[in-house]
């Protein structure tokens, strides 16, 4: 890391250009560069240290290099953005593709400012504040002049990208009934109107010159010596920081505008200053938090005697404005003032009432103004906050929210500067704060995600019916709204076979379905299944940006909608085929894993027949997922499209029994696809395993949704099971045991996991749906024996109480018995939920092929098993994992077929 030398270059290279460009002089220059190399140093020994200790020990960094805890977490902080803690930390989000780079040289401040495709909003701040004007912003695009930049790093601080709020609490339900915006706000201290008492101020600053007041009073009594005001300047597109150090001055500020301006050189001036008041936009204030400790060790933010937020005003060129939608968008509007912005679009609005809705780069080029990233109408991060908030003429909204905001104000009223109001419930100020409460709350709703109607669910633990509808058409419209289409997005990388997220996505918005859908099945042939029963939450939403704004795309929901709208409206699309090769390949199994895998083979122009022991196709999500989660009809109308890509099934064709691999080579085929799951049932090895009454869920799923149990008196094939049912285990096949259980009469279901809630390795929204349908858990249980009666029929259960200790080898937390702790649970049946193993009977017919202790078939990456023409992939190799999972493999597994084949037989030709 330590490449000061190249740093110094930096300085000495540009020193004349930035001397010439104004920004410092040459002392300052020098002291800049003595204070980064210091900062420098300082992050080396911190990476030593870590190094040697293999670990982030606070307290240990703290003692042995006499830092003070704020500065080392800033360090470690930005160490580990930028990548230097990799191996000890998180990756960092931002500026990714620079990281390697910067790693090459030296960690401050070469940070080199590259404009991330992806992640930039195109907001404007960092042209603001580069101290050095280095960035331009012209045709949508910045551009960087590497010769003026000094690699500061302020660009990349006060990036509102890194300024995401944490998510946003979920208003209560009240709340959105509630809109006084006392609720609302309140995390402010008081809210009043107010107004100065001095008459000159009166005469030049806005509203009640409450802002100058407060100033003049802060002189007056030597509370401060010295104010940085950021003002928008004397012209629109200028904005100026202002440093007022006499009291004399301060008229010269008073009622201009607020707006983001360049910040840092008068940050930097004033480093040491404790006695300084700051008043400025709340992403003004926003970013002195962040550059306070960042490049100096100084916490300038904390140190400043008070801080003043100001609603920040729009500073636009309009001429510039009406030129570009004369000439671009051949658009004359009466009044382009009056304009709106909302997720990145403005609008505009014409006189006939009709809307112009343009992307927020075609303007933000002719002006800046408060970013909509800001949380608030008020800066959250001062000490008091001033209006005109719906105030009467002469007025000003005030809003206090810190102690020090208390206290400063009440000097102001004490001495009489300041005259202070009641909002009263009646008054303009009120309803116009309500207003504002509202529309945060609105603000929160545009950042929600749709919730998907439900079958109510005491509706329907009565039927076999889908609980989920799905989402209407215009609730995709409001959701693909809020997709950032980021252009390096993450969720792809999230979702195992890599669905084009963010394109399915557009044309969805665009309302180009048929090509959405072509979109998402040229990679998942299975989106109907997948959009239904994908862990979303722990892969591609997991990974969403969004979900540090409030919450993710509903990708999944998505996935479904389109998927549904083909049934809907009976089509049937399906990828091209390549020309047929002429080579045959079997695929063994047909669930997810043997379907995707037929499915890429059959595009690729082979000749794919799928044998499958049952009489249908689906695997698990035929025999296993019941009819309320996903819809037998649904399995099979994804199975047609694999038969319009000429995938063959062969069906009641148990392989390794009726047929062996060898019998199928005879047969011509040229590779072979083992998919055959993992759909041997584990039992428990405790006393009471055979009583009447005792079964796997494999069994009962299999009795309800193969025999169509459900759908007794119709189907002759009953399962009885009694009152009280109990289950064993915390994932989706325990979870659907229970519900399915419920829905075939029990009065009472109650899973029993022995891990805790956290653990629970289930779908969450199966766990929120299972809450809902009155199923009980008992968490941190887990049985002991199983007791029965005279017939041998099962009538109670013993359980234990367990803890959790270390993290076993799955990396959850072992459960350790709690001795004594052992009672009694009622039950009529049990049905043993905890996991399946590798079926042998493929696998046994095939002496030779390389399994696993668990009788798993090990493969390569690719799927390659210890025979060159066979392949694996899905539940058989990794053991029961999930649907998308064993697709992914399957594609893989599919690629590498490809590959064998090509080498093997047609290269040749
Ligand atoms: P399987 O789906 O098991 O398919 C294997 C196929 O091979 C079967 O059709 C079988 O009949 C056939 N077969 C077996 N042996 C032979 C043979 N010798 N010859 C011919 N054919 C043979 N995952 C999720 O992502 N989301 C969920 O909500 C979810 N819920 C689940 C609920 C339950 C009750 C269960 C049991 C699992 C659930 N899973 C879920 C896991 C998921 O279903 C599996 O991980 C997935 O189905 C594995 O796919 P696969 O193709 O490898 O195997």
């Amino acid at each position: 890391m330590g490449n000061q030398r190249s740093l110094m270059d930096i300085f000495n290279n540009n020193k004349k250009i930035i001397l010439e460009a104004g920004k410092y002089t040459e002392d300052e220059l020098k002291k800049l560069i003595d204070a980064i190399a210091d900062v420098e140093r300082i992050r080396h020994s911190i990476i030593e240290k870590i190094e040697e200790h293999k670990c982030i020990d606070i307290s240990r960094l703290k003692s042995e290099l006499s830092l003070s805890e704020k500065n080392l977490v800033c360090d470690l902080e930005y160490l580990k953005e930028f990548g230097y803690l990799n191996n000890v930390g998180e990756t960092p989000r931002f500026f990714h593709t620079e990281i390697q780079n910067l790693k090459n040289f030296g960690i401050f401040p070469n940070v080199k400012l590259v404009r991330d495709n992806n992640l930039c909003c195109g907001c404007g701040s960092c042209v603001s504040l580069c101290p050095v004007s280095a960035i331009t912003y012209s045709k949508g695009t910045f551009e960087i002049d590497e010769e003026i930049c000094i690699r500061c790093g302020s660009c990349y601080t006060c990036c509102p990208r890194s300024f995401f709020p944490k998510a946003l609490a979920a208003p209560k339900d009240e709340d959105y009934k509630n809109t006084k915006f006392s609720e609302q706000f309140s995390y402010y201290r008081d809210i009043f109107t107010a107004q100065t008492t001095n008459f000159d101020i009166t005469q030049v600053a806005q509203d009640g010159g409450i802002v100058t007041t407060l100033l003049k009073m802060a002189f007056n009594q030597n509370l401060i010596d010295g104010a940085l005001v950021v003002t928008e300047g004397l012209e629109p597109l200028n904005p100026l920081p202002v440093f007022i150090e006499r009291e004399e001055d301060l008229l010269k500020t008073a009622g201009t505008k607020y707006t983001n301006s360049p910040i840092l050189k008068e940050f930097y001036k004033y480093r040491d200053c404790k006695k300084i008041a700051v008043v400025g936009t709340p992403c003004i204030m926003k970013a002195l938090k962040k550059l306070s400790f960042y490049p100096l060790h100084i916490p300038f933010y904390d140190n400043i005697a008070i801080k003043i937020g100001l609603l920040c005003s729009e500073s636009f060129d309009y001429s510039e404005i009406t030129k570009l939608l004369k000439n671009e968008f051949q658009s004359t509007p009466a009044d382009v003032k009056k304009m709106d912005i909302n997720k990145g679009r403005f609008f505009i609005y014409n006189n006939d009432g009709t809307v112009l809705d343009i992307p927020i780069k075609k303007i933000k080029k002719y002006g800046r103004f408060g970013c909509f990233f800001c949380e608030d109408l008020t800066a959250i991060h001062t000490d008091i906050s001033v209006g005109s908030i719906g105030s009467n003429a002469g007025w000003s909204t005030v809003f206090i929210r810190t102690e020090k905001g208390v206290e400063f104000f009440q000097k102001a009223l004490d001495l009489n500067m300041i005259v202070k109001k009641k909002i009263e419930e009646d008054s303009k100020s009120f309803n116009s704060l309500s207003r504002i409460a509202k529309n945060k709350i609105k603000r929160y709703e545009d950042l929600r995600r749709p919730e998907m109607k439900e079958q109510d669910p005491s509706a329907r633990i009565k039927n076999f019916a889908e609980v989920s509808f799905g989402l209407t058409e215009e609730m995709v419209e409001l959701e693909t709204l809020r997709c950032l289409q980021c252009g390096n997005p993450l969720c792809v990388s999230g979702c195992p076979v890599n669905i084009k997220i963010p394109q399915f996505i557009k044309l969805l918005k665009q309302k180009k379905y048929k090509n959405a859908l072509y979109k998402v099945k040229s990679d998942n042939l299975l989106p109907a299944i997948c959009g239904r029963v994908c862990p979303q939450e722990a892969q591609c939403e997991k990974v969403c940006l969004l979900n540090n704004l409030g919450e993710p795309i509903a990708i999944g929901a998505l996935e479904r909608f389109i998927a549904d709208w083909e049934r809907r409206n009976k089509l049937k699309e399906c990828p091209e085929c390549a020309a047929p090769k002429g080579i045959k390949v079997a695929v063994i199994g047909a669930g997810p894993a043997g379907l995707t895998c037929a499915g890429e083979l059959a595009m690729n122009g082979y000749d794919v027949t799928i044998f499958e022991a049952f009489h249908a196709g689906g695997g698990v999500l035929l025999y296993g997922i019941p009819q309320f989660r996903l819809p037998k009809e649904i399995i099979k109308s994804e199975i047609e499209t694999l038969e319009m890509l000429n995938v063959k099934f062969e069906y009641n064709s148990i392989i390794g029994k009726i047929l062996t691999i060898d019998d199928l080579k005879d047969m011509g085929f040229k590779a072979f696809f083992i998919g055959v799951g993992a759909g041997l049932p584990m039992l428990m090895k405790i006393p009471g395993m055979n009583l009447n009454g005792v079964l796997s869920s494999n069994e009962f799923l299999t009795r309800s949704n193969l025999m169509q149990a459900f759908r007794f008196p119709d189907y002759d094939t009953p399962v009885n099971i009694g009152k009280i049912i109990s289950v064993i285990g915390g994932g989706n096949t325990a979870l659907d045991s229970a519900r399915t259980a419920l829905r075939l009469g029990a009065e009472k279901v109650i899973i029993v996991y022995r891990r805790s809630e956290a653990e629970m390795p289930a779908r969450k929204e199966e766990y929120h749906h299972a809450l809902e349908e009155g199923i009980e858990f008992q968490f941190l249980t887990n049985p002991v024996r199983f007791i029965g009666n005279d017939n041998d029929n099962v009538t109670q259960m013993e359980v234990i109480k367990m803890k959790l200790g270390e993290p076993d080898e799955s990396g959850r937390r072992r459960p350790i018995r709690i001795e004594g702790s052992e009672y009694l649970i009622d039950t009529d049946t049990i049905i043993i939920g905890i996991g399946t193993g590798a079926n042998p009977i493929l696998t046994k017919s095939i002496p030779e092929l390389k399994l696993n202790k668990w009788g798993y078939i090990e493969t390569d990456e690719n799927g390659q098993t210890n025979f060159e023409d066979i392949f694996a992939g899905g539940d058989i190799v990794t053991g029961t994992a999930t649907v998308i999972t064993a697709m992914g493999a399957a594609k893989e597994a599919a690629h590498a077929i490809d590959k064998y084949l090509q080498e093997k037989y047609l290269d040749k030709k």
